[in-house]
C-alpha cells in the first residue's frame, strides 16, 4: 500500500469518525445470526431485514427448527425482506451445510482459518457471495476483509480510492489492500453513514460534509497535495 493511500484513508476515517461518532460493534449475535441476517439483507434495507430476522427468531426457537421448517411457512415468516423463496432456500441450505460439516449450528471454527480459506468456505455455500462472506468475516470475526456495498463502492470511486468504473468484485480486492487492517470495520461503517447522509447516489451535499477538500469529485474545493493519491 502506498504511504499516500494510507495517509489519505486515515485522514478520511478520522474526519468521518469526528463527524458521525465511533461505530459500535454489535456483540450479542452469533456467527450463525450473522449468516442468516446477511442472507436476509440481500436486496433490501436494514429495517425490513431486521423485521424479518426478528420474526424468524420469534417463530422458531432453534436453528434446527428453521432448517426443518416447512418451506412455505418460512417464506411467509421472512416475507417482509423480499425474495422470500430464494432467501428461505438459502437459509435452510446454509444451515444444513454448517450442521453437516460441524455437527452443530456454529461458525466458530472459522476463527481459526486464514482469510482466504474462510472466504472460500463461506462462498462455497450456494447463495453466499463475496459481500455476504466479507460482512460475516469482518463484522463477526474481525478479520481484515472489506465488505463493499453500494455506498462503499460509490464513495470510494468519488474519493479516488479506486478508479472510476471499478467493478464491485475488484473493489473488494483493491480496498482490502489499501485500507489498513485496523480501520477496515469502522471505515466500512463510516462510509455507509456518509453515503446515507451526504454522498447519496443522485445528489451529494459535499460542502455540508467533512470530506470536500479531500475528494476528487468535489470540484469546488482545492485539493490538499499532501493527501492527493
Ligand atoms: S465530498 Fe461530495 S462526492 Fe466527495 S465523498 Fe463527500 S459528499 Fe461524496
Amino acid at each position: 500500500m502506498s504511504d499516500n493511500y494510507e495517509k489519505k484513508i486515515r485522514e478520511i476515517n478520522q474526519r468521518l469518525k469526528d463527524y458521525y461518532g465511533e461505530p459500535e460493534r454489535p456483540t450479542d449475535q452469533s456467527g450463525i445470526d450473522y449468516l442468516v441476517e446477511t442472507i436476509l439483507s440481500q436486496n433490501t434495507n436494514d429495517i425490513n431485514r431486521d423485521k424479518a430476522f426478528n420474526q424468524l427468531k420469534e417463530k422458531y426457537s432453534s436453528w434446527e427448527k428453521v432448517e426443518n421448517a416447512e418451506r412455505d411457512e418460512l417464506i411467509d415468516t421472512i416475507r417482509v425482506a423480499g425474495l422470500g423463496p430464494t432467501k428461505a432456500e438459502r437459509i435452510q441450505k446454509s444451515l444444513r451445510i454448517v450442521r453437516e460439516d460441524q455437527g452443530k449450528y456454529s461458525l466458530e471454527f472459522i476463527d481459526e482459518m486464514k482469510v482466504e480459506e474462510a472466504k472460500k468456505w463461506l462462498t462455497d455455500i450456494p447463495g453466499i457471495g463475496p459481500k455476504t462472506a466479507a460482512i460475516i468475516l469482518c463484522f463477526y470475526f474481525g478479520k481484515p476483509v472489506m465488505p463493499v456495498d453500494t455506498h462503499v463502492h460509490r464513495i470510494s470511486q468519488r474519493l479516488g480510492l479506486i478508479p472510476e468504473g471499478t467493478s464491485r468484485e475488484k473493489a473488494h480486492e483493491i480496498l482490502e489492500e489499501r485500507v489498513p487492517n485496523d480501520l477496515i470495520y469502522e471505515f466500512h461503517i463510516l462510509l455507509i453513514y456518509h453515503g446515507r447522509k451526504h454522498c447519496k447516489a443522485q445528489h451529494a451535499t459535499c460542502c455540508e460534509g467533512p470530506l470536500a477538500d479531500l475528494c476528487s469529485n468535489c470540484g469546488e474545493i482545492s485539493y490538499d497535495d499532501e493527501l492527493r493519491v
